[in-house]
């Protein structure tokens, strides 16, 4: 990368001396040259260009395979398979070799310094050769892994981005990093070593086997089908016992995590419910199952290794017996003999690798499947085939016998008539559970009605693109999400291309500005824990400045239940003013205030629209809403009507 070229060289410097504060004196002379050495040797990032479509294109569609992985980069992987051929070819020629030097440099008669020399020369030769063969192809592997498993993490998170949000709901956040951490290890570990070992493996088996028979093929069968069937035969034992402690292990560490990871995130609530005896509890018994699914491996691996060396070693006597009596007899020379004592152990090896990979093949070829699965998983909200872009919309919003469940068998609403006309805000009030935030989530497409229709402007959502319509449905959520990165940064989230002034704007339509001041470096201050360390009415009034931003045509605000005090709760609802400026909305209203400023409010309950009218009409209706407004005001509540 070129010196002072892009954020790498000093720009990034200069961020850093901003950001605490210190001018940017530049870099001292004496660290120059030796930062441009170390720039120099930075491989290049280029930014890459990404494309995003909510529908998966042609080769994304493909159910992915090993095979399909691994075509993906030919030269590499032909480049791989031949060295794995000549790797074990060469490593076999060494016991040949010293055939060659006993029957023709070292027997009497045929004595011959020379020839010794030669063979061990040429041993050593081809040793190196092979130490070489195999570090290259450890590079190409590692390359080869490497560029897939960049493929595979960027496909999965792809994926991740179009599912839709049953789906994230259904699964287990444990269940799902471990796909995106352990299975996708597994399958580095598949291509990087696995697949050419065992290549190497297979081969070397088939290279000794045909030497063995060129050499003597009597004793090439008593060792092919005396001493290998023995070994066979136990080691599929192990196979089978290892990969029951194998799927043990893998289900019980997928329940650590997912007991770590909700410990972790709810951390807050652990804490203030006294929870953390009965955690620790819950945690001892899910790493206790683990363990126990370890200890059984262990034992199983404990009877394997020693039983395999017992059977080398009873080869090797049984070799040293037949072969021995057939070199008394002159029917096989003393060399062959000892070239056959050699290829046995390297016979041995191959087994006994291969029965050991096996689980880490079997481990690599069970995430491939997990992760197809998870690939093929639809997303159940899906992007119609010939979806087009919304035009810019005026707003009016359809909900048209909707009725949905997201439990198709519970429905949570029914048969749900309601519009709502350009600019005018609508808030929702209701019973908790009532079908509120379910309602509005219909409009985004977050989810699909099961029967009727939902259309803005007169056009069914269905047969939009998701991007188009998502651009102009901005969403307030109840609990306001904060990613790490600075204030700034966050609130930019919301749509591409927004100014610095802009921003700035937005802070002071909501209210911010006091907020923005107070903090250390202002807009460019770090969020830290998703915004924990904000009050809960900071974060609401940074999701609405997000809003803002976004500048959608139809705003969804889920309003949060926590209570605010009162000089907060005025800010907020100022803030919200001027978000609905010329917007329609839905306000799922847990304030009374709230609803009290919307132009109509409507009543939902038992899965359907039970009021709606004007704050007035339904106060004076005297029917659900009005006795909502009664107790309110009995309780405390501000009166909005004055
Ligand atoms: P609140 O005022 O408490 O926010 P609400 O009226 O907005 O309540 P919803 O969140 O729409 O209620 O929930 C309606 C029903 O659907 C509830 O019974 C709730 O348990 C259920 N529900 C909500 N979200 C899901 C989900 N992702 N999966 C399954 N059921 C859900």
């Amino acid at each position: 990368m070129a010196w002072g070229g892009g954020w790498g060289g000093g720009a990034m410097f200069a961020g850093r001396g901003t950001a605490t504060g210190l001018p940017f004196g530049g870099i001292p002379s004496e660290l120059a040259d030796e930062a441009q050495r170390l720039l120099a040797s930075e491989p290049d990032h280029p930014p890459s260009a990404i494309h995003f479509h909510q529908r998966p294109d042609e080769v994304e569609r493909r159910p992915l395979t090993l095979a399909r992985m691994l075509r993906a980069y030919p030269r590499l992987v032909v480049y791989g398979s031949l060295l794995v051929i000549v790797t074990s070819l060469l490593l076999q020629a060494g016991p040949l070799l010293t055939e060659y030097a006993i029957n023709n440099g070292m027997l009497p008669g045929h004595r011959s310094m020379g020839v010794v020399v030669a063979c061990a020369s040429l041993y050593l030769l081809l040793a190196v050769l092979s130490a070489y063969a195999q570090r290259v192809g450890a590079t190409v592997t590692g390359t080869l892994a490497s560029r897939i498993m960049h493929d595979l993490r960027i496909r999965v998170f792809t994926h991740f981005q179009r599912l839709s949000l049953d789906f994230f709901g259904d699964e287990k956040a444990g269940v799902l990093m471990s796909r995106m951490t352990s299975d996708i290890e597994n399958l580095q570990q598949l291509i990087q070593d696995g697949i050419s070992s065992f290549a190497l493996q297979g081969l070397t088996m088939v290279v000794i086997t045909v030497v063995l028979f060129s050499l003597d093929a009597t004793l090439a069968a008593w060792t092919v089908l005396g001493v290998v069937p023995l070994l066979v035969a136990f080691s599929i034992w192990f196979h089978r016992a290892s990969e029951t402690g194998y799927l043990l292990s893998r289900d019980r560490i997928a329940n650590v995590l997912a007991d770590l990871s909700e410990s972790l995130y709810g951390i807050r609530v652990v804490t203030a419910h006294n929870r953390q005896r009965r955690n620790i509890t819950n945690h001892r018994h899910v790493v206790g199952a683990y363990r126990d699914a370890n200890l059984y491996t262990g034992r199983v691996n404990a009877i394997y290794g020693p039983a395999t060396i017992m059977i080398g070693i009873l080869g090797q006597a049984l070799l040293l017996g037949i072969g021995g009596e057939r070199v008394l007899r002159h029917q096989l020379s003393l060399g062959a003999l000892v070239a056959f004592l050699l290829y046995l152990n390297r016979f041995f090896q191959p087994i006994q690798l291969l029965v050991q990979q096996y689980s880490s093949l079997q481990q690599g070829r069970s995430s491939v499947t997990r992760l197809r699965q998870l690939l093929a998983t639809p997303p159940s909200v899906e992007e119609a085939p010939d979806a087009r872009d919304l035009p810019t919309v005026e707003g009016r919003l359809t909900f048209e016998r909707v009725s949905f469940g997201y439990d198709p068998s519970r429905p949570v609403l029914e048969d749900v008539d309601l519009e709502i006309a350009p600019g005018e805000s609508v808030a929702f009030v209701g019973p908790t559970g009532a079908g509120k935030s379910t309602l509005a989530k219909l409009a985004n497409r977050f989810y699909d009605p099961t029967a009727g229709r939902v259309l803005i402007d007169g056009v069914d959502v269905r047969d939009v693109t998701l991007r188009s319509l998502r651009s102009q449905l901005g969403v307030v959520p109840q609990e306001p999400f904060l990613f790490a990165g600075t204030i700034r940064h966050n609130l930019k989230f919301g749509r591409a291309g927004i100014t610095d002034a802009e921003v700035t704007e937005a802070v002071d339509v909501v209210g911010l500005g006091e907020l923005v001041e107070r903090l250390p470096d202002g807009l460019d201050t770090v969020v830290h824990e998703r915004g924990q360390t904000l009050s809960s009415g900071e974060r609401q009034l940074l999701a609405l400045a997000r809003a803002f931003l976004a500048r959608p045509r139809v705003l969804i605000l889920d309003e949060a239940t926590s209570s605010l005090d009162l000089a907060s709760e005025t800010v907020i609802e100022r803030a919200l003013d001027r978000l609905l400026e010329g917007r329609s909305a839905i306000l799922i209203a847990h304030r009374l205030t709230t609803a009290q400023r919307a132009d109509r409010i409507v009543v939902i309950d038992g899965g359907g629209v039970k009021e709606v009218g004007t704050p007035a009409q339904l106060r004076e209706r005297g029917g659900a809403y009005a006795a909502m407004y009664d107790a309110w005001l009995a309780s405390g509540g501000r009166d909005a009507t004055r």
